[in-house]
C-alpha cells in the first residue's frame, strides 16, 4: 500500500514474494482506507503493515471489521497511538500486533514493540513504545551536547549497525548526521526518546523540522523553497497543523497581499507530489519574530490556529 520511493514498501512486496507467498496490491483509484480494508477481508490477508495514519482512517469503521484470517499486523512511519491501536486488537482477534521503528538510513526495521496485552501497552503521552533493538541494531541516546546518555532520561536516538547507510551524496549533511561514539559510527536519528524500567524505548517526538503526515517524510523547507520560486515573496512558511479531530495537514502561511492563492496552488502542484501540497494558505498581515529576529513558527502556528 506504499509508494516504491517509501522504504516500508520494501517489506511489503519483497519479504513476502522471497517466502513464496502472495502479494496484493492496493488500487490507486477511490478512497484509500476502502481499498485497503477490501484487500484485507476480500483475500484473506495474512501480513499486513500499515502506516498508523490508515487506523484513523479505518477507526470509524471498527465495529465492522474483523479479520481473523491476519497474523501479523505490523505499524511503521510514525507515532502509533495507544487507543486507536488498542481498538485495532480487537479487529483482528488473531494477529500479534507490532510496533516497528526504524528511519531509512537504516532501513529498514531497527526496534520493535508487541503489544500482546490491550491492557498493558507501554507508551509516552499516549503512544506505543517503540520497544528495544533488533537483532543486527545497536542504540545509544545522546544528550544536545553529544554526550551519551545513560541514566535513561530523554535524548536523541543514535543507530549502528549492518542496515546504516553509508552515507548520503552530500558530505555536509553526513558530518551533521552520523556521529562517531565508542568507535562506533552512528546515525543521528533525530527522534526524541528515552528507555523505561523495561529496557524499551519511549518515542517522544522529533527534534527538528522534518515532519511526518501519513506516513511520508517531508521537509518543511522544501515546500518554503518551492513557494517562494513561485511567489517571489520571502515570507513563507509551511507548518504542520493538527487540528481538533482532524490528522495532521500542512498549511502555508504568507505576508504579502498580491499572492493569488489559487494561482500559487496550481502552479505548486506541477512542481510538488500530492502529499506535499499545502491544504490550506494563510495570509498575515506580519509575520510575528522572536527574540533573535528569527520569524517565530510557533506563535505563527497559534495566530492560524488558537487551540
Ligand atoms: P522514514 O525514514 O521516512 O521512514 O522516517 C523515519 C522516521 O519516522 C523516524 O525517524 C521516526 O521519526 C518516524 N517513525 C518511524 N517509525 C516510527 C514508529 N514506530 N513510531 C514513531 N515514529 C516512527
Amino acid at each position: 500500500m506504499f509508494d516504491l520511493t517509501f522504504d516500508l514498501s520494501i517489506f511489503s512486496y519483497l519479504v513476502p514474494l522471497c517466502f513464496g507467498a502472495c502479494v496484493y496490491t492496493i488500487s490507486d483509484s477511490g478512497m484509500k482506507y476502502t481499498n485497503v480494508y477490501n484487500v484485507l477481508e476480500s483475500y484473506q490477508i495474512t501480513v499486513a503493515l500499515m502506516v498508523p495514519s490508515m487506523l484513523l482512517s479505518l477507526r470509524p469503521y471498527f465495529n465492522e471489521i474483523t479479520l481473523p484470517e491476519l497474523r501479523y499486523s505490523l505499524f511503521c512511519g510514525e507515532a502509533l497511538f495507544k487507543d486507536v491501536a488498542t481498538e485495532w486488537m480487537q479487529c483482528v482477534p488473531n494477529a500479534t500486533v507490532v510496533n516497528v521503528y526504524g528511519p531509512t538510513e537504516a532501513t529498514i526495521f531497527c526496534t520493535v514493540y508487541e503489544l500482546s496485552d490491550k491492557d498493558n501497552v507501554s507508551s509516552y503521552n499516549e503512544v506505543v513504545s517503540i520497544g528495544h533493538t533488533m537483532e543486527g541494531t545497536e542504540a545509544i541516546v545522546i544528550d544536545e551536547h553529544g554526550e551519551i546518555i545513560t541514566d535513561n532520561t530523554k535524548g536523541e536516538l543514535c543507530l549502528h549497525g549492518d542496515q546504516l547507510t553509508k552515507g548520503y551524496l552530500d558530505d555536509a549533511k553526513n558530518k551533521a548526521a552520523f556521529v562517531k561514539l565508542n568507535d562506533k559510527r552512528y546515525y543521528r536519528t533525530g527522534d526524541i526518546v528515552y528507555k523505561d524500567g523495561n529496557g524499551n524505548f519511549m518515542y517522544c517526538g522529533r527534534a527538528d523540522q522534518q515532519v511526518k503526515i501519513q506516513g511520508y517524510r517531508i521537509e518543511l523547507s522544501e515546500i518554503e523553497y518551492h513557494l517562494r520560486l513561485i511567489t517571489g515573496s520571502a515570507n513563507i512558511v509551511v507548518l504542520a497543523v493538527t487540528r481538533a479531530g482532524a490528522l495532521a495537514s500542512l498549511e502555508a502561511v504568507y505576508d504579502d497581499g498580491r499572492v493569488d492563492e489559487d494561482l500559487v496552488m496550481a502552479e505548486l502542484r506541477t512542481k510538488l507530489p500530492a502529499y506535499m501540497m499545502p491544504l490550506k494558505m494563510h495570509f498575515v498581515a506580519a509575520f510575528p519574530l522572536n527574540a533573535n529576529g528569527k520569524t517565530d513558527r510557533n506563535a505563527l502556528k497559534k495566530m492560524i490556529d488558537p487551540l
